[in-house]
């Protein structure tokens, strides 16, 4: 695990979305075709996508107290677990951990989604066309596999999407010092937000995003006690797709068709 880590206080977030277009200009992402607005929520992109690596989730306005709404916002990106499921499952080993940060090196990616499918977070997306005169150090490829790599790959002392963010609702910096400062924050909203909580201590051995919330994680959308993948069963997706792999003469499709067979033969 990096010794550093994001802090996110939605307490602080006015959902001004600096940290996505941040995200969006350092990392030379393309703009999504969006809604107005994407979803019941104010949420635009709805979702995080191949393109969009962070975002600002809009939750129902908590109007339980009438005169005083209570707005519920969340900026979200990878977690960067610890024990990372997308991590333990790829058949390509295409996910590492660089300097404690989870990162898909996509020169190894198929696209075979199967950290899609295993990231109880729905972080990583296939890109699905090729747009590879967008990224800068990564650039967009169809059938390859992208999310947040905590400014990593396109290199900065603080990410982009702390830097800018003009509340002090994301920061980054030591983990330990952070985790001391949201638990005092924590003390300090209980008058005002009596469920508060924090996420991302223990999940997944802990996560490199902690996450200051109104309300319990679960209004939030977030999984609690969230499992690993089960170790035994990926060993064996792994071991059949490693022989089927000789076959496949390093082409992508034939990876993936070997990936599909050998998760199917697992059960
Ligand atoms: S949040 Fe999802 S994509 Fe990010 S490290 Fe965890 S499992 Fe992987
Ligand atoms: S799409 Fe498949 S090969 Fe690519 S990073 Fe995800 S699990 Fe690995
Ligand atoms: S850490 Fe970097 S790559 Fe990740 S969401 Fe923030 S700006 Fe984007």
């Amino acid at each position: 695990m990096s010794n550093n880590a994001f802090l996110v206080d939605t307490t602080k977030c006015s959902g001004c979305r600096a940290c996505q277009v941040a995200c969006k200009q350092w990392n030379n992402l393309p703009a999504e075709k969006t809604k107005f607005f994407a979803g019941t929520e104010y949420t635009n992109p709805a979702e995080l996508s191949a393109i969009t690596f962070n975002h600002v989730k809009f939750f129902p306005v908590d109007i339980s107290k009438p005169e005083k709404p209570v707005w519920m916002i969340m900026h979200k990106k990878c977690y960067h677990c610890e024990k990372a499921n997308c991590l333990n499952v790829c058949p390509q080993k295409a996910i590492i951990k660089l300097e404690g940060w989870t990162v898909i090196d996509q020169a190894l990616c198929i696209g075979c989604g199967a950290c899609v499918d295993a990231c109880v977070y729905k972080v990583p997306h296939v890109l699905d066309k090729d747009l590879s005169q967008y990224g800068t150090e990564q650039p967009l490829k169809s059938g390859k596999s992208y999310k947040c790599h905590a400014c990593t790959v396109n290199k900065r002392d603080v990410p982009a999407c702390a830097n800018v963010c003009p509340t002090g609702a994301l920061s980054f910096g030591n983990r330990q010092d952070l985790l001391k400062k949201a638990e005092a924050r924590l003390s300090k909203v209980k008058g005002d937000f009596p469920l508060a909580s924090i996420y991302g201590v223990k999940e997944f051995d802990g996560l490199g995003v902690i996450t200051i919330l109104k309300n319990s994680p679960a209004v939030y959308g977030l999984p609690v006690n969230p499992k690993p993948v089960s170790a035994e069963r990926i060993r064996t997706i792994h071991t059949v797709y490693a022989i089927l792999d000789n076959f496949t003469l390093g082409m992508p499709s034939l990876k993936r068709a070997a990936y599909r067979i050998s998760r199917n033969l697992a059960g």
